[in-house]
């Protein structure tokens, strides 16, 4: 005798519901994911647009040079030695920018391992602080260590790229300060918003401050406030804040920065704590 297959109406429509449900959230996470791919494909397209504008400054001014100087105009001493040097500063422009360029290439990617090494942190920062204090880069600064007395966690870095990270902070900090001026690495744990503990790390100057219209964009790639505020002898990509953005996330931390024009900046990361 052939077997009926039967199936109640109630199961197959409670069935047809949750199919549903599942294909209309499926849909979403779709919809989200291709949003985010459109934001990106954007902001690359942005970053290009950026670079070759910024590759194409130095280079103009190369080639202006170079013009001149096959002029066949007679040239004195002076007007040769200025020329040089004007090739010069614009060509180790290009070389930071390529760098930089590079630096931040690879770090976004994500197929590319980072080396985690855990550290004690106090040492570990106490010991760049240090390194650094008798930088020519610092000279006319006065430069502070404030780790909280109890600090004793430990975290997981890439030296050499955290390390990076804290050169571009205190780089930057001394370039758009004057002499006088404090530069100051603090560090304490504090409780994060899902109320685990994290290590909060600043650095701060008392420079010259990031105007607020320019703050929620210090970390985009190229970046660069103005150029009449960069001093003429400072050579910057405009990456260093996104490589440094790049890498503090690729430790699981966060960066964000806070100032105020004429009083100064203090740049903050957060850490997760490996062990304390
Ligand atoms: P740049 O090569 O231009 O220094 P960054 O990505 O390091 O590029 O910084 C982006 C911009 O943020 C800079 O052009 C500068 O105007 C601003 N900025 C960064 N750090 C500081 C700071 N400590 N004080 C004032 N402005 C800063």
């Amino acid at each position: 005798m052939k077997k009926s297959t039967f199936s109640s109406p109630s199961i197959e429509s409670e069935t047809i519901e949750k199919l549903s449900a599942q294909l209309i959230q499926t849909t979403q996470a779709l919809y989200l994911a291709n949003e985010q791919l459109k934001r990106e494909q954007q902001q690359k397209g942005q970053m290009l647009a950026n670079i070759s504008h910024d590759l194409r400054a130095p280079i103009t001014a190369i080639r202006g040079c170079i013009d001149y100087l096959n002029s066949g105009h007679v040239l004195s001493e002076e007007d040769l030695k200025s020329s040089l040097q004007l090739i010069d500063r614009r060509t180790r422009t290009l070389e930071c920018l390529i760098q930089d360029m590079y630096f931040l290439f690879s770090v976004e990617d994500m197929s590319r391992d980072f080396e985690f090494t855990t550290v004690e942190a106090a040492p570990f920062l106490e010991e760049y602080f240090y390194d650094n204090l008798f930088d020519s880069r610092y000279d006319d600064r006065e430069m502070q260590l404030e780790l909280s007395p109890d600090l004793n966690c430990r975290i997981s870095v890439d030296i050499q790229k955290f390390i990076r990270v804290l050169d571009n902070l205190f780089t930057n900090a001394a370039k758009y300060s004057e002499p006088g001026a404090s530069i100051a690495l603090s560090a304490q744990t504090v409780p994060s918003h899902d109320k685990d503990t994290v290590l909060l790390i600043e650095v701060s100057d008392t420079g010259i401050g990031i105007p607020q219209e320019a703050l929620a964009h210090i970390f985009d790639r190229t970046y660069t406030v103005s150029s009449a505020r960069t001093p003429a002898s400072a050579t910057g990509s405009g990456l260093g804040l996104s490589i440094v953005n790049t890498i503090v996330q690729r430790h699981g931390g966060n960066i964000t920065c806070k100032s105020k024009e004429g009083a100064g900046s203090t740049f903050s990361i957060t850490l997760p704590i490996i062990s304390t």
